[in-house]
């Protein structure tokens, strides 16, 4: 494989989609050594096939709002990959959802699911929908209509959506409700579904629970904790929440959060009564950040900034991508930081990683890092195999055990000479020498 080559025929193929196009040069670069290393990869083509999605499913989705008037959003479904097993991954509605970032995020899936340990294969779909200020009964009828047009496409054994930003227990009620409907069939075919109705316990903790783990994983290969560390968290969406509470639980103190309007930095720690306040407002649809002043004054909102600039020992971006630049990197590095766990997807920019790679920072990459939440998603769909519901304790010690065995795979192949563990390499080429024997094993198809 020849790096800029192929990078040069991509782009040509596919002007303009600057996420995707970053997230394939991110792995390609990454795997080039071991790819070259094995000449039945090149033979069988392994690369073209791999970045390129099985199939992309673009719809209409027409909707009514509260005053009759008709509503069109486009809808999509990236398949990016089966070989390891039925397509798996969220549904985003966000108004900045397109297809660059769709088959960005269904082409990290891939790796990501793979690193779980657990079968299944890689997807993304969303729509540009925005939900923000939407009522009830519109986000109703947006996700019965968005349904009406995939559910062909959708099956237990075929393509398994969940959530992601914009998309929570409600959105994916509707979805399944309107799935169940047109089928017939009451069938784990998403997950994050409520508890009464097959959803795991646990799952809407995994994601930031997992981050947390990953991060106390790479700590104690340096012989370190989480205990009595100061933590920088952004956002306060699913994942910072779950990142919360873990860090909370493990002895750390979280510092900050954030919003799209700015970041809290409370130096006595959000914790307890203080996170019961921010799901209050987050529960009411309200910006966060600035209320949050108010409530607690010793807490300081910086208006339009982000919580990097804060001293800390661990960084958890787990907001939104690119949410972490260069500059931010450099403030994080030159504050001490040790840590950076990547709860959300892409949140860093490709010169703040090389920043922190440089700079020996521990740098935990989202499709390791923020895996917890998929793997979740994989025991959900066993669990729903199986007719069986398991406690929390016992899905959460899976997590934990999951979260492990990505650290000591991303460790394996991420070692370098030094001692330093580059897990981002580690990372992409672990995930990727699965898929690629799975590909081999079946064939040109
Ligand atoms: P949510 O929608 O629940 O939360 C996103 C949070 O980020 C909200 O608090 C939102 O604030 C905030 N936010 C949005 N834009 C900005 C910005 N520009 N600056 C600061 N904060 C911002 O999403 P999730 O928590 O589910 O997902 C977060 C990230 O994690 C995404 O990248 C997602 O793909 C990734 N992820 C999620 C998984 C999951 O299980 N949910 C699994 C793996 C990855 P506001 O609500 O005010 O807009």
């Amino acid at each position: 494989m020849n790096v800029d080559k192929l990078m040069i025929e991509l782009e040509k193929k596919h002007p303009g989609e600057v996420e995707y196009l970053q997230a394939v040069r991110e792995v390609v670069e990454s795997i080039e050594e071991v790819y070259n290393q094995n000449p039945q990869f090149e033979a069988a083509g392994i690369i073209e096939r791999l970045v390129e999605p099985d199939k992309i499913i673009t719809f209409k989705v027409p909707w009514v709002d509260d005053q009759g008037q008709t509503h069109v959003n486009l809808g999509h479904r990236v398949q990016f990959n089966n070989a390891i097993g039925p397509y798996k991954g969220g549904i985003r509605f966000h108004p900045s959802v397109n297809l660059s970032s769709l088959k960005f995020l269904g082409f990290e899936q891939i790796f990501k699911n793979s690193l779980t340990t657990l079968p299944m294969g890689g997807a993304k779909g969303g729509s540009d929908f925005n939900p923000k200020g939407k009522s009830q009964q519109e986000i109703m009828r947006f996700c019965h209509s968005f349904m009406i047009q995939l559910w062909k496409n959708l099956g237990p054994d075929m393509d398994i959506p969940a959530g992601d930003i914009g998309v929570g227990g409600r959105e994916v009620g509707y979805m399944f409700g309107m799935h169940k409907k047109l089928t017939g069939e009451h069938v784990g075919v998403f997950t994050g579904k409520g508890r009464n109705w097959g959803g795991s316990l646990i799952r809407p903790e995994a994601t930031g629970y997992g981050a947390v783990y990953f991060a106390q994983e790479m700590l104690k290969a340096k012989g370190e904790s989480i205990e009595g560390k100061v933590a920088s968290v952004s956002g306060f969406g699913n994942v910072s929440w779950g990142a919360i509470k873990k860090l909370n639980h493990l002895g750390a103190k979280v510092v900050t959060i954030s919003g799209p309007d700015g970041y809290i930095y409370d130096p006595e720690g959000i914790s307890g009564e203080k996170i019961d306040y921010l799901l209050e407002l987050r529960a009411s649809n309200q910006d966060i950040a600035k209320p949050y002043s108010y409530e607690f004054p010793n807490a300081q909102f910086h208006e339009g900034k982000r919580p990097w600039e804060v001293k800390c020992d661990l960084a958890f971006p787990c907001a939104i991508q690119n949410e972490l630049d260069e500059n931010d990197a450099k403030n994080l590095v030159d504050n001490g930081c040790k840590v950076v766990s990547e709860g959300a997807n892409m949140p860093c920019t490709p010169e703040a990683i090389d920043l922190l790679l440089e700079n020996k920072v521990l740098y935990g990459p989202g499709k390791a890092a923020n895996a917890g939440g998929v793997a979740t998603s994989g025991l959900e769909q066993t669990q729903n195999a199986m007719k069986l519901n398991w406690p929390a304790e016992e899905v959460e010690e899976k997590l934990r055990q999951i979260m492990v065995s990505i650290h000591d795979s991303c460790a394996n192949y991420g070692k370098e000479s030094d001692g330093y563990i580059n897990y981002m390499k580690g990372a992409n080429i672990a995930g990727f020498m699965k898929v690629a024997s799975a590909m081999l094993d079946q064939g040109v198809i």
